[in-house]
């Protein structure tokens, strides 16, 4: 179980880690002002990930940067620079986060170095 209580959270940032396989998410959670939280972590590690243009599967490496809010409910002004997740039952699943975030990473366009230089057209 990865869950911070939404309550927890300080103005102090709280140290914050999930893993899975070969993938660590870490980083920090600081409490920002009334329902609002911010994460700012680290993806790193690697996944097994086909390439879109051969198929093959490969390990690609990760080391992204993530930062975005937390609400714990419904935000009224939105005049914020980040994206807003709203939380659900006043808790911080991390492991929840950690599978949506990866799950962005996967969707994304990814070649593997055989095939870098060529582009989707060229297949056609
Ligand atoms: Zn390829």
């Amino acid at each position: 179980m990865n869950i911070i209580p939404f309550k927890h959270l300080d103005s102090v940032p709280m140290a914050f880690e999930a893993k899975q396989s070969k993938v660590v998410f870490s980083g920090t959670i600081v409490h920002k002002k009334h329902n609002i939280a911010q994460l700012n972590g680290t993806i790193a590690g690697s996944i097994s990930i086909s390439c879109d243009i051969c198929a093959e599967v490969v390990e690609r490496a990760l080391n992204e940067e993530v930062s975005f809010y937390l609400s714990d409910g419904i935000v009224h002004e939105n005049d914020n620079e980040l994206e807003i997740v709203e939380i659900e039952n006043s808790v911080i699943d991390l492991d929840e986060l950690f599978n949506s975030e990866l799950e962005l990473i996967k969707s994304d366009y990814f070649c593997c170095s055989n095939c870098e230089g060529k582009t989707l057209e060229q297949e056609f």
